[in-house]
């Protein structure tokens, strides 16, 4: 992705800083914009703040560096590349959400030709398009589409989706017969699919091109399938709970080990920031993980484990409490 495609609201960084008078600030960048940094740090301290840029890894805004900025002293965090997730910050947060200066339009009448087999469609998008939501939909309509856009009031805007939450793609999925996502890559539209059981098409602006993501969803579902059987077999158990602030499940990490204790086996509580394999090999004697944190890592990057590593719903499954084929239905993670 070119950077310089993204707008970083310098303009609105300095008189934020001006405007609640911060005297110390700490930048948080998400991974493929971090070289951005020093250039924001300059406009930064320009506006007579001292300025740090957090060189540790972040994915979203459940990472928000709200401890980090407590202990440097900074009375002003600038957030950039995801809308606000966590409720109350410890530390004033200053969301930039980095909106993406591309047209969508070769990218969506690209996709059309993909919806002919559907009416009803569900409009999905990453915030770093969502100015271009009403576009979108008039293109849509345009093509004789009826377009449902979901707003389940967890994110900042509807129809938007991100990693781990597509309550607003949820809230519509009754009523439409495929999705169509507008945005860059494929992770997103292969949560929307997984988290819906609903097809959907990817238009993504950035490359200019259109295509379904549906193979891509079945090899991840018949992964996860082969993930809970082997898992099946597993005596001792590592229960992940996530330190990031917006990971933290903490009373479903509870409810998982005790449940599995009930049924015979050993499980132990891991807390954790970053799940790699490098982390979980440091425990030999596990035979398989649940993960409470981010389900994105399980479900994404199942390969690069050498045992299981399952999310909570994967986990009822194994316990005997869901059923796997109406999982798949209802949609593999979120509520
Ligand atoms: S929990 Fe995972 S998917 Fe959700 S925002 Fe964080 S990194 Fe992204």
């Amino acid at each position: 992705m070119k950077v310089m495609t993204f707008d970083f609201e310098e303009k609105r960084l300095s008189e934020e800083i001006t405007k609640r008078g911060a005297k110390r600030v700490l930048i948080q960048l998400p991974e493929g914009l971090k070289k951005e940094g020093s250039r924001l740090a300059a406009v930064a301290e320009k506006a007579g703040a001292l300025v740090m840029v957090s060189a540790d890894p972040c994915y979203g805004a459940c990472d928000l560096a709200t401890l980090d900025g407590k202990s440097l002293g900074a009375d002003l965090i600038f957030h950039y590349g995801h809308s606000k997730m966590i409720e109350q910050e410890q530390v004033p947060t200053v969301y930039i959400e980095v909106k993406a200066k591309v047209s969508v339009k070769e990218a969506v009448k690209k996709a059309i030709p993909l919806l002919k087999r559907w009416k009803k469609i569900g409009l999905i998008i990453t915030v770093q398009h969502i100015q271009t939501l009403d576009e979108v939909r008039k293109l849509l309509l345009e093509a004789g589409k009826t377009v449902a856009i979901g707003d389940a009031r967890r994110l900042e805007h509807a129809g938007q989706v991100i990693g781990c939450d597509y309550s607003n793609a949820k809230s519509v999925s009754k009523e439409i017969e495929a999705f169509l996502f507008v945005g860059g890559g494929r992770f997103h539209a292969l949560g929307a699919t997984l988290a819906t059981a609903k097809p959907t098409i990817v238009a993504d602006p950035f490359e200019k091109r259109a295509y379904s993501i549906e193979k891509e969803a079945q090899r991840i579902l018949r992964q996860r399938w082969a993930s809970i059987c082997e898992a099946e077999k597993a005596e001792s158990f590592g229960v992940l709970i996530g330190l990031k602030n917006g990971q933290k499940r903490f009373t479903e990490a509870l409810k998982i080990k005790e449940k599995l204790e009930k049924s015979g086996r050993k499980a132990t509580l891991l807390a954790v920031r970053d799940i790699t394999p490098e982390v979980l090999t440091q425990f030999p004697d596990i035979d398989a993980f649940v993960n409470t944190a981010c389900p994105r890592v399980s479900l994404d990057e199942a390969s690069k484990f050498l045992k299981p590593v399952l999310t909570s719903n994967e986990t009822f499954v194994l316990l005997g409490e869901t059923d796997w084929e109406e999982l798949c239905r209802k949609g593999l993670f979120g509520n």
